[in-house]
């Protein structure tokens, strides 16, 4: 085992190199979750050919290296403290936590600020205060959403039932007898991104499946889901983590 670096635009980065006995033409490199960068190179190279190879990648081990950063800091747990960004229809908002044991605890939203009056700093107790903010946003937005596609939806005219409910890897579901559930977290993601997840499971309510016939439903309803299917799944692991 053989620890190197190379310097990539203003980082050195760090790497081991194994020299491997099976046959292997080439120099094989792995980033590993906890960011650590592998280098597997067939028994009888030389180490700076074995340099050179992961010079000409570092761009791309680099790209991994960051993709990881942003994972990891995206999902540090939440303290429920001051100066900590929660999201709010795509847009960050800056916690403010404010002791007040005389006033009735309470939530604003204030100039791009969540204002939290509360009788006890606890992280347990400002949570709570905020999940039960963001369900009655949710409660609010969902049901804009939904009317808002009500000419797309039966006869009725009118909003098939619906609730909230958390849930821990899914943004909504519709049941078999055509009650919608959707996932209170997911008020934190931009407009466009509920609209999809609303839209999908109006499909739904057409289609119980995911057959080419359901998605010529949801591109008629919405041309560009896969657009705003992407922006959500790459943004699903920060608006989970509570
Ligand atoms: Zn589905």
């Amino acid at each position: 085992m053989e620890t190197q670096s190379i310097i990539y635009g203003d980082e050195r980065i760090g790497f081991t190199v194994r020299f491997l006995p099976r046959p292997q033409r080439c120099v094989a490199i792995h980033v590993m979750p906890d960011g650590a960068v592998c280098v597997d190179a067939p028994e009888h190279s030389e180490l700076t050919q074995v340099i050179a190879a992961v010079r000409q990648r570092a761009r791309w081990i680099w790209s991994q290296l960051e993709a990881q950063r942003k994972r990891h800091l995206h999902v540090l747990p939440r303290e429920y403290v001051s100066g900590e960004t929660h999201l709010y229809l795509g847009r960050r908002h800056i916690l403010k936590v404010h002791l007040d044991e005389q006033v009735p605890s309470r939530v604003r939203m204030w100039r791009g600020r969540l204002d939290v009056t509360t009788r006890s700093r606890e992280p347990v107790a400002v949570r709570r205060l905020l999940e039960d903010w963001y369900r009655i946003r949710a409660q609010e937005v969902f049901a804009q959403v939904l009317a808002s596609f009500a000419k797309h939806t039966a006869e009725s005219k009118s909003a098939p039932p619906w609730r909230l409910l958390a849930m821990r890897t899914q943004w909504g579901s519709c049941s078999p007898k055509g009650e919608l559930l959707l996932n209170p977290y997911l008020v934190k993601a931009p407009r466009a991104c509920i609209e999809y997840v609303v839209a999908h499971e109006l499909c739904h309510l057409i289609e119980h499946n995911h057959s080419p016939r359901f998605y010529q439903h949801l591109s008629a309803m919405l041309p560009d889901w896969q657009a705003r299917k992407d922006e959500l799944d790459g943004m699903a692991e920060w608006l989970l983590n509570r």
